[in-house]
């Protein structure tokens, strides 16, 4: 899991640098099975952050950076991105208003959030929420994803809230 982490930030960061590079060069570049760089690569390619080319990828072009919900521009640090059936991606400034969208969308698939500390992708239903915390970093009231509890922990010793899973996350925006 962790390797898995480090390698998607690697992956960026290499793509940041090159523009693109080629499968071959990751699998050298990690030690990994061309298998497991495509299983990488389609995770970034979902979150919309790379864009899987013949033999490679690059980095995406830059999805609408305008939250779906309340149209404020959106930080890649907190972004939001719920996946509906249809294959529409509907992306927000924030799990505040990414939750939201989620619980009003019938056909959403299971969203997925950037880790605040780290900032890397994760899965919505598997993060931990921070509700309410004291920093407020976009809308009101704050709700914050961290990857793992030990992290919205460290978090909430320095800026307060609650630690929720999405459920009860969910359930706050809506009081
Ligand atoms: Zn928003
Ligand atoms: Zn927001």
């Amino acid at each position: 899991m962790t390797t898995s982490i480090n390698r998607e930030k690697k992956i960026i960061e290499i793509l940041q640098k090159q523009g693109s590079a080629s499968i071959q060069e990751l699998t050298e570049a990690f030690g990994v099975s061309s298998m497991t760089i495509h299983r990488e690569l389609d995770k970034l390619a979902e979150a919309g952050i790379v864009q899987k080319k013949h033999g490679g990828a690059a980095l995406a072009v830059p999805s609408p950076n305008q939250c779906a919900m309340c149209n404020k521009p959106i930080s890649e640090r907190t972004v939001f991105i719920v996946r509906l059936e249809s294959g529409e991606q509907k992306r927000a400034c924030c799990a505040h208003c990414g939750l939201m969208i989620q619980s009003q969308s019938k056909d959403a698939l299971q969203s997925l959030t950037a880790d605040y500390l780290h900032g890397h992708i994760i899965s919505a239903d598997q993060a931990v929420y921070i509700l309410g915390s004291d920093l407020t970093v976009c809308c009101v009231p704050s709700v914050l994803s961290f990857g793992s509890r030990q992290d919205a922990q460290k978090f909430q010793k320095g800026f307060g809230g609650t630690i929720a899973n999405i459920e009860e996350a969910i359930k706050y925006l809506h009081h």
